[in-house]
């Protein structure tokens, strides 16, 4: 059976626009950056990139566009053994977007469980980088969970000078292994968000750390009371919902759309549980519009 729910109006995708929507697609060509926004043709785009220029977002991926891993709901190509890291990656990045003036960066990556450091270093030296080119710009990276790795390098990372350390569980406990690659679990999840947080402490950095979650995926309002839970219980500052959208055919199906008036009693409920920060909207993607907030709201 291939039925799937109807996508509802309040999913079709705005059209792109902002004042400075059009001025940051054109820095782009050349910069020679690939940007998440455009490569996913995330529909926040306009949102992300419209309005003033040091408060735009934008997402960037690093290590490659070959995962190890292969979660259901991901449209990423997966292979055991993709190619070698860039070992320019670091520098060119940071070099382009401290000339780029963005606000608030977001490096993302695939997860390469083939690397002895799962790309640790490669991200940390792309932080410190862009640091040391451009201390204004507010950095997030969205990390893997190095599982199987050294603790270290999570530390690693979380203590390399980024502002926000974001690591998603994706989905509630007991969906995880339909939704997830196996190697993913939802415990080593909240252990990687909570170390993150404690060995950047321990080298005098305040991080924030943030996490997202899909709905639409089969889960049930009990379960997501109980992550929202266990998240807090390790500090998690920041959290955001979205709707699972199914990438194609091959993908896992989307089990249910969620009215936005239950993405906004989510705000609520994670807001009543001590959460800095939440987004949640059918539309809302882990970093949609983070600058925007963090920049005016928390980190300056
Ligand atoms: Fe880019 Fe993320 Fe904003 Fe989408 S939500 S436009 S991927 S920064
Ligand atoms: Fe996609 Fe990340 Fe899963 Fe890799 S680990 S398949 S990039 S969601």
């Amino acid at each position: 059976n291939t039925s799937q729910p109807r996508l509802p109006s309040f999913l079709k995708h705005p059209i792109p626009k902002g004042k400075s929507y059009t001025e940051i697609k054109k820095d782009l060509r050349g910069l020679k950056l690939h940007t998440v926004c455009e490569e996913a043709k995330c529909p926040n785009i306009g949102e992300c990139w419209g309005g003033d220029k040091g408060e735009a977002t934008a997402t960037i991926m690093l290590m490659g566009d070959t995962c190890t891993r292969g979660c259901r709901f991901c449209s990423i190509k997966t292979s055991k053994a993709p190619p070698p890291l860039d070992v320019h990656e670091p520098e060119n990045t940071a070099e382009a977007i401290s000339r780029w003036g963005l606000g608030y960066i977001v490096l993302t990556s695939v997860d390469r469980d083939d690397l002895v450091d799962g790309g640790a270093k490669h991200i940390a030296e792309t932080i410190s980088k862009i640091k040391q080119k451009a201390p204004k710009i507010l950095v997030e990276a969205l990390t893997p969970d190095f599982a199987n790795k050294d603790k270290k390098y999570i530390g690693l990372v979380a203590s390399s000078g980024l502002d926000v350390f974001a690591h998603n569980v994706e989905t509630v406990e007991r969906c995880t292994p339909f939704v997830r690659d196996r190697r993913a679990n939802f415990e080593q999840s909240l252990e990687v968000l909570r170390y993150a947080k404690e060995s950047a402490a321990a080298n005098g950095k305040e991080i924030l750390t943030k996490t997202s979650i899909m709905l639409g995926v089969g889960e049930q309002e009990e379960e997501l009371h109980d992550a929202l839970r266990r998240l807090r219980a390790v500090n998690v500052d920041v959290v955001t919902f979205g709707q699972y959208m199914r990438p194609t055919k091959r993908h896992m199906k989307v089990d249910r759309y969620v009215e936005p008036v239950e993405f906004a009693k989510w705000k609520e409920v994670a807001e009543g549980m001590g959460f800095l920060y939440v987004a949640s909207g059918p539309l809302v993607r882990s970093s949609y519009k983070a600058g925007e907030f963090f920049i005016k709201n928390v980190l300056n």
